[in-house]
């Protein structure tokens, strides 16, 4: 018999993988950041090839499809960022880009919330980005669709509307560090295992939601993603 705990275990956090009633336990969240040239230019930044910068977010962040997305606390300019999410099958440490699409289960579509103005705080201050990109409920994504049914994905365009306005078109293909690039790179920093789910990063267009506003994104091949995000 297993030991008790002191407090209630917490739940753990998963994501629907259509086609099955099975879902995908949510072990880590990883992200890239500035990954689309687009981006980083509206960013202030340069979008030469350097390596890959990596963030977290709690695996409890993640906002299961169909969920809305309360406004959080401590910001006045929540932003949005359409991504395309690998979720990771098979986990390994130092994977080759050669080897790294073996190690993907599937793929699906997340939106990297963002306090925009305290991300410009720390980075002004040389301070840590969790309170900006880590908070409660940070990490809506859509169903995960599995590589044996839909195969990887290299391209496709990806978007993001607001309220039916759209805020945010490119194509997959324009990442700066592929999916196996990111793999490789970020499996030398941390073992990756099955559960993981990395965010690869947003193209231009990023702006601000408001309480009310109705978000709608998808990539073609992969799947689409809609929430509402409400006063809390
Ligand atoms: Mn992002």
């Amino acid at each position: 018999m297993s030991a008790a705990f002191v407090v209630p275990a917490p739940p753990a956090p998963a994501v629907a993988v259509l086609g099955t009633d099975a879902r995908f336990p949510v072990r880590r969240i990883f992200c890239v950041g500035r990954n689309y040239p687009e981006h980083v230019r509206e960013m202030g930044g340069d979008p030469s090839r350097e390596p890959p910068i990596f963030f977290t977010k709690p695996a409890d962040a993640i906002v299961p499809p169909g969920t809305d997305v309360p406004y959080p606390p401590r910001t006045a300019n929540l932003h949005h960022e359409i991504e395309l999410v690998v979720a990771i099958g098979r986990g390994g440490a130092g994977i080759s880009v050669e080897l790294a699409l073996g190690h993907v289960f599937g793929y699906a579509v997340g939106n990297d919330l963002t306090r925009r103005d305290l991300q410009a705080q720390a980075k002004k201050a040389g301070a840590p980005w969790d309170m900006a990109k880590g908070f409660d409920a940070s990490a809506p994504v859509s169903a995960i669709r599995s590589a044996a049914e839909i195969g990887h994905v290299g391209r496709g365009r990806i978007w993001l509307a607001v309220n039916g306005d759209l805020r945010q078109q490119a194509d997959v293909g324009d990442m700066i560090w592929s999916v196996p690039e990111i793999i490789a790179e970020l499996s030398g920093y941390c073992r990756l295992a099955p559960g993981d789910l990395i965010f690869t990063g947003t193209p231009s267009g990023v702006g601000p939601l408001v309480a009310g506003d109705v978000v709608t994104g998808g990539i073609d091949g992969v799947g689409t993603l809609e929430h509402r995000v409400f006063t809390a």
